[in-house]
């Protein structure tokens, strides 16, 4: 039987009551699957603090593990009623913690944090999700085990921080470990290297560690479980009145992710383009129900022709790096220096728009500061100044084809310009899927309320 690859993330393993709400869902599957766990919302940045934290405060090592260990404590107390059980699932959770306990006193005694260790401890977050879960579903009498990528072969091209999975080494022994008819829980946001050094996948990285799995193990779909509807045509926190989008195609999803929407990893369907495994998105509220809110999937437009806008989205973590000289325009090699720069302090730039006298570069904004005064110390030729524009926000509409729909852009403009909002820049044609404008940040919440208003008004989307 096909397995179906299943993404719990941190909005699922929020508080110790959550855990209830997994193991309903994983009941009512009632067959084979691969798990795919994050860590408990917020352990990963907690994480990330304590190791700032410790290198000069040994009395904060002890603290991070006994935080921990009282958080599973608790975790263990509500969801394994079997005092037996419960302790023995405790001693596990501690000599997971006694790991950690070590690497954290290492990284203290040295005094500094190397990239490899750093990873191996930003993975615990996942490795304690997946650890406390399989206890108590065992505990439960359900035929759950870990899997844990580096006993099952999930290997990375060696990148740290923002690894890809090498998928030619890794597909056969994955889809081999993972072949039993039982439940498998793998901890995700991280694969190991060849020479078996944890690299973590990027943050918010446990999609694409699904997405990996869900292809290794040719999965008939990857679930993943949010606390939301699925996607909506606009943030439903915003416009009350958005409507539930029942399906889109990989690039739309890819593109709403990119521009800000927070359901998935842009990464995610990666993975899942070439055997074309589906998406389903579901509401972990709703537990007990496998019914997707939204499936994504193959197309359901061919380019230009009923193109069909899904949904404005936006960021706010935007913002522009201008580099202006007389003649940056017709100047080579201005931008193999910037981002010969960017590179080496992993700034990565999300797109150049340039003109004769202004290269303007689109940052997210907490990469910005490093980027203008790593350029103002090496200024590039031809450029006279550079200066930082924060306070963006970006706004796109999405949907395949819709690039080819005359009138679309128009009528965007249109609508904003008539609130008299002033836009920054406009881009049509980037891809397919996206259009978009830049506004100011305090005229983004009226921005995406006119758009929204402009396009979907008492009706489902526009055909164009
Ligand atoms: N725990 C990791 C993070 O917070 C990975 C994830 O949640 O997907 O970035
Ligand atoms: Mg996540």
């Amino acid at each position: 039987m096909k397995k179906i690859a299943v993404k719990f993330g941190g909005s699922n393993l929020k508080t110790k009551e959550d855990i209830s709400k997994i193991i309903k869902t994983i009941r009512a599957y009632d067959r084979p699957l691969a798990i795919i766990v994050s860590a408990f919302y917020g352990i990963t940045s907690y994480l990330i603090e304590g190791l700032q934290n410790i290198q000069n405060d040994e009395a904060h090592v002890r603290s991070m593990i006994e935080y921990l260990k009282n958080l599973k404590r608790e975790a263990l107390e509500e969801n394994i009623a079997d005092g037996k059980k419960r302790s023995e699932a405790y001693e596990k959770v501690k000599i997971r913690l006694e790991e950690l306990h070590k690497y954290l006193l290492g990284i203290h005694y040295i005094g500094e944090v190397p990239d490899f260790v750093e990873e191996k401890v930003l993975s615990y977050g996942e490795k304690l999700s997946s650890l406390m879960l399989s206890q108590i579903l065992q505990s439960r009498g359900i035929d759950a085990v870990e899997a844990m990528p580096e006993d099952i072969g999930l290997i990375s091209d060696g990148e740290y921080s923002n690894a890809s999975i090498n998928f030619p080494v890794s597909e056969k022994s994955v889809s081999s470990a993972l072949s039993g008819d039982r439940i498998y829980i793998i901890p995700g946001f991280y694969a190991v290297s060849k020479d078996g050094r944890i690299n973590l996948l990027g943050r918010g990285g446990s999609d694409y560690s699904a997405a990996a799995i869900a292809r290794c193990v040719g999965a008939e779909s990857l679930d993943v479980w949010k606390d939301v509807n699925g996607y909506m045509s606009a943030d439903p926190g915003l416009i009350p009145e958005a409507k539930r989008i029942d399906s889109l195609s990989y690039s739309e999803a890819a593109e709403l992710s990119y521009f800000g929407a927070k359901i998935l990893h842009p990464r995610t369907v990666e993975p899942l383009l070439e055997n074309k495994i589906p998406v389903r998105i579901f509401n972990i509220n709703n537990a007990g129900s496998i019914e997707p809110l939204t499936v994504i999937g193959d197309p359901d437009t061919e380019n230009g022709k009923n193109a069909t806008l899904k949904s404005v989205t936006y960021s706010d973590s935007f913002a522009i790096l201008k580099l202006e000289g007389a003649g940056v325009g017709i100047k080579e090699g201005i931008l193999a220096e910037v981002t010969g720069l960017f590179i080496r302090s992993r700034i990565n730039i999300k797109s150049v728009v340039t003109s004769q006298t202004a290269i303007n570069i689109y940052l997210d904004s907490p990469d910005l500061r490093a980027a203008a005064s790593m350029l103002k110390a090496q200024m590039p030729q031809a450029v006279t100044t550079v200066s930082a524009q924060d306070n963006l926000s970006i706004i796109a509409l999405v949907g395949d084809g819709l690039v080819h729909s005359r009138g679309l852009a128009y009528r965007m403009v249109g609508a904003v310009a008539e609130q008299g909002i002033d836009m920054k820049i406009v881009s049509v044609g980037a891809s397919d899927s996206a259009v978009y404008c830049v506004v100011d940040r305090p005229d983004r919440e009226a921005a995406v309320k006119v758009i929204h208003e402009a396009f979907f008004r008492c009706r489902s989307p526009d055909t164009f």
